[in-house]
């Protein structure tokens, strides 16, 4: 093969790259084990410093304005500046369903939104993303005042709070609140769980993968953490709006 046309190649092979990955996150078929795998290359190539941006360009804006959104992913995470989900999994528009809150806690409000997402728009993957440096989450397990409306809004995060500082009672708070905030990603799911019927029964029947994760901030890595450990349990819960 002549010098140029390995050059050629490869700079075929550069210019469809991103076409490839744009590809895999288009319309309905992706499985969850491909929306995962585009998450994890995705926020690797974040870690890296390569990001290829996909998706971000005036046609894909066009294109998703004419044929509608068919995301890959519905992602539940914090309202934190640090955390854009669409940054540091280096996706464009169109490829996120995403649902942020404070805490990226899983009331009403933020349930509907995500049954939205897995049901309507169908995306086989679910994943709540906590972070380290939550505010929300340090603000409740050191017992900071809060006002406005902000009471109500952490209070799901209440429970997960005093049960980690139960269980590490003594322990220095920095632990503690890296405990709790992972502990609250399981609460979250397993609170989204018991809010909604349609998640249930997506993931039992196989059309939903519902997976925990959490960002770290000084490295930009995202540690997958895998389904809820009792997620069994979780599928029989009864109950929740038109539950059964
Ligand atoms: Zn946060």
């Amino acid at each position: 093969m002549s010098k140029s046309l390995r050059m050629w190649m490869l700079v075929l092979a550069l210019v469809a790259m991103p076409f490839v990955a744009s590809a895999l996150s288009e319309g309905p078929g992706v499985t969850a084990e491909q929306a995962m795998a585009l998450l994890v290359d995705g926020n690797a190539r974040f870690v890296r410093g390569d990001v290829i941006h996909p998706n971000q360009r005036e046609d894909r804006r066009k294109g998703t304005s004419l044929n509608g959104q068919h995301p890959f992913v519905t992602v539940l995470s914090c309202a934190d500046s640090r955390v854009p989900a669409e940054i540091l999994f280096d996706r464009g528009i169109g490829d996120v369903f995403s649902v942020r809150v404070a805490g990226n806690v899983a009331a009403v409000d933020e349930i509907g939104t995500i049954e939205y997402g897995v049901e309507h728009l169908g995306t086989p993957l679910l994943v709540v993303l906590g972070h380290t440096q939550c505010g929300a989450v340090t603000a409740v397990v050191k017992g900071e005042q809060v006002g406005g409306n902000i009471p109500q809004l952490v209070a799901p995060i209440v429970p997960v709070a005093e049960r980690v500082k139960a269980a590490m009672a003594g322990q220095e708070m920095n632990a503690v609140v890296a405990a709790a905030i992972e502990e609250n990603v399981w609460q979250v799911i397993d609170d989204i769980f018991k809010g909604s019927p349609i998640v249930r029964h997506l993931v039992q029947e196989g059309k939903l993968s519902v997976q925990g994760a959490m960002y770290v901030l000084e490295s930009g890595t995202v540690r997958f953490m895998g389904k809820h450990p009792a997620e069994e349990r979780l599928l029989a819960y009864t109950g929740g709006p038109g539950g059964h």
